[in-house]
């Protein structure tokens, strides 16, 4: 038997069902809080282990008066799910795309210049800036969305989405010099959400916080 086949060779399957596939897999289980029954955002050390928790709406800007107690969504009784990006209550919609991280780093010395500081003293210019790693943030595959949200997701209007989120968020993030930076942020968060959304996405029901998954039934993105 000749190795080479006479039968042509099975197409490659198309690239779309890739994401197809992925799109039913289920979401990786998120961290919820015990306690206010809220999603938590993770938090790294440099070998990858979780070191710290974080609810998301403090991620956003709001306070909290506890310290989050995680467990696995499908172990919270009736968990809130929020609107991963404006916050708003009763998301709808899960999204799913590849997890998101990013570092953050804490500056660990200035170095000035001994001459600059004995003329200059406190407007004495920083000649390096050590840092060292942090921790980092993990934003997590699933995303949760809104009907007003998911609007802006499902037309990929980065801007509108962008714009409907700063409305949202507290003045201390969006005030004077503040809103540039936090634009910014939210730009680079949602350029990468939106790049690698995989297609579909998951209806949040009663028992299902991880959104109930359909195939999509539209054309081909
Ligand atoms: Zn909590
Ligand atoms: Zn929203």
């Amino acid at each position: 038997m000749p190795p080479h086949s006479p039968q042509p060779a099975r197409p490659a399957r198309p690239a779309e069902s890739a994401g197809l596939d992925a799109s039913v897999a289920p979401v990786p289980e998120p961290f919820y809080c015990r306690r206010c029954r809220r999603a938590l955002n993770v938090r790294l050390n440099n070998r990858g282990l979780i070191v710290e928790y974080l609810h998301a709406a403090e991620q956003r800007g709001q306070p909290s008066d506890h310290r989050p107690e995680p467990a696995p969504v499908t172990e919270i009784p009736d968990p809130i799910i929020d609107c991963d990006f404006c916050s708003a209550p009763e998301a709808a919609w899960i999204y799913r795309c590849a997890n998101q991280i990013t570092d953050a780093r804490r500056v660990t010395a200035q170095v000035i210049a001994v001459g600059d500081y004995q003329t200059r003293h406190h407007a004495a210019r920083v000649r390096r800036t050590d840092t060292e790693h942090a921790f980092t943030q993990a934003w997590g595959e699933g995303w949760s969305a809104c009907d007003g949200c998911a609007d802006f997701i499902e037309a990929r209007n980065l801007y509108g989405l962008i714009g409907r989120v700063v409305e949202a968020l507290p003045a201390k993030l969006t005030r004077g010099k503040h809103l540039m930076r936090t634009r910014g942020q939210l730009h680079e968060r949602y350029s990468d959400v939106f790049a690698t959304l995989v297609p579909g996405r998951g209806r949040i029901a009663p028992g299902h916080p991880l959104g109930i998954w359909t195939h999509p039934t539209g054309k081909t993105p």
